[in-house]
């Protein structure tokens, strides 16, 4: 029984009189699950498909996401319209701007560097720039690639005294170890684990401190590539278990959430972007999303390599085996990711490295709650909790597909039907 989008009591089918004025729908044989959360979403990432998000990401289950960078100017808007909407889209955790070093990633330089991100020239520029995105109540911050050691460490520091949680890119510029001791809270990516684990981890970074002192001034996007191609095959390559194991031991211990977003890596590598289902669900998209993600992909490169991918799959398998917490997490709508059907394939790309579903599912709603410290709120079907509800024609925890397979949702207390979810499902 659900009243002001929270569920208030749970009670026995058949105990018909406890229903009296109250909404009753009949889910015989259904299944239900807790609403599902994306833990890595970029609202700001495309401007035309950004007003369709919310639609697609409820009509896929999905009730809650995390908006791991964007300007303050998009998602700081974004955040408004879902928070006085809670009915019509899902719960948005925002970190607001990457807050990035210099030269920064996504400087606006081209489509696919768009403006995500800060550029702190200095750490008083970092400690500035912090302050004013905890002002404007960002629920976590992200760390990224091109931060220094000094500049990262006062932003962890930041951080703490908030009581706020930092996830993000390991910075070029470190090592993994001194990151996470400084109070790294989460990985995106896995990123930059492998240059860590590698054999010759140390010369690795004294290669990039060189590097990353920029002599053909190149921009961020460019630098940082430059730097991931001469450094990533090598070092995956060259992993020591000893190492890794280290590495996975610290994650533990330090209970650092990894989101690794295979999916995003996983499309590149299969070239799913052939696939009949995925032109199916293209076909859904605006027209000028359509048109501009069909001109995009005509470029991609036939010849994408494997290993990386494959390495994400097998670090996530070995990861597995200890106790470190995991999100499902995509990206999207970079990498062509549609927002909604991505998170569904992550999933089964969990599975297939050795989770069981049940672990898959809980990666897609107590683990992500977990990271906001919002165990007691989200993420359970449970007396209390908010009534964010997926209800499914066939059961999860015998095939993970079958997350698929939506037969109703409740977002904050609104039930949509089927015939409603599959309406907002086409946007054109
Ligand atoms: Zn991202």
């Amino acid at each position: 029984m659900i009243e002001e989008g929270k569920i208030i009591q749970i009670v026995e089918a058949n105990d018909k009189s406890t229903f009296d004025g109250y909404l009753h729908y009949n889910l015989t044989g259904k299944f239900l699950i807790p609403g599902l959360w994306d833990a890595h979403v970029h609202y700001a990432f495309n401007d035309s498909l950004r007003s369709s998000m919310n639609r697609l990401f409820l009509a896929h289950g999905i009730t809650s996401v995390r908006d791991t960078g964007g300007p303050m100017e998009i998602v700081g808007e974004v955040k408004k319209y879902t928070t006085a909407n809670s009915t019509t889209s899902p719960n948005v955790f925002f970190a607001g701007p990457l807050i990035d070093g210099t030269p920064n990633v996504y400087n606006n330089s081209s489509p696919a560097y768009p403006l995500l991100s800060i550029e702190n020239k200095s750490e008083e520029e970092i400690i500035h720039n912090t302050a004013g995105l905890i002002a404007s109540e960002v629920d976590f911050l992200k760390a990224y690639e091109m931060l220094t050691e000094k500049q990262f460490k006062s932003l962890t520091k930041i951080a703490k005294e908030h009581k706020l949680k930092v996830t993000g890119h390991i910075p070029l510029s470190m090592n993994l170890f001194s990151a996470v001791e400084a109070g790294l809270n989460g990985m995106e990516h896995l990123r930059n684990l492998e240059m860590m684990a590698a054999s010759n981890a140390e010369e690795l970074q004294e290669e990039r401190l060189a590097l990353l002192e920029n002599k053909d001034d190149l921009s961020g996007g460019l630098l940082r590539s430059s730097i991931h191609q001469k450094q990533r095959i090598p070092a995956i390559k060259g992993e020591d278990t000893e190492r890794f194991k280290r590495v996975a031991k610290l994650l533990q211990e330090k209970q650092v959430f990894q989101t690794p977003t295979l999916v995003l890596y996983r499309n590149y590598a299969i070239k799913a972007f052939k696939d009949s289902s995925f032109l199916k669900e293209l076909n859904k998209l605006p027209e000028f999303v359509r048109n501009e993600w069909t001109s995009q992909l005509a470029l991609i490169d036939t010849t994408t390599d494997k290993t990386y991918s494959n390495w994400m799959l097998n670090t996530v398998k070995k990861l597995k085996t200890y106790d470190i917490p995991f999100m499902a997490g995509t990206d999207t709508p970079i990498g062509f990711l549609i927002p909604g059907r991505s998170l569904h394939r992550e999933l089964e790309l969990f599975v297939m490295t050795g989770f069981s579903n049940l672990e898959a599912l809980q990666a897609a709603t107590i683990n992500p709650a977990s990271f906001f410290e919002l165990d007691d709120v989200l993420g359970r079907v449970k007396e209390g909790y908010r009534a964010d509800l997926l209800i499914l024609d066939a059961n999860p925890l015998d095939n993970i597909k079958k997350t698929q397979k939506s037969f109703a949702l409740i977002k904050n207390g609104r039930f949509y039907s089927k015939e409603e979810l599959n309406a907002m499902l086409n946007l054109k």
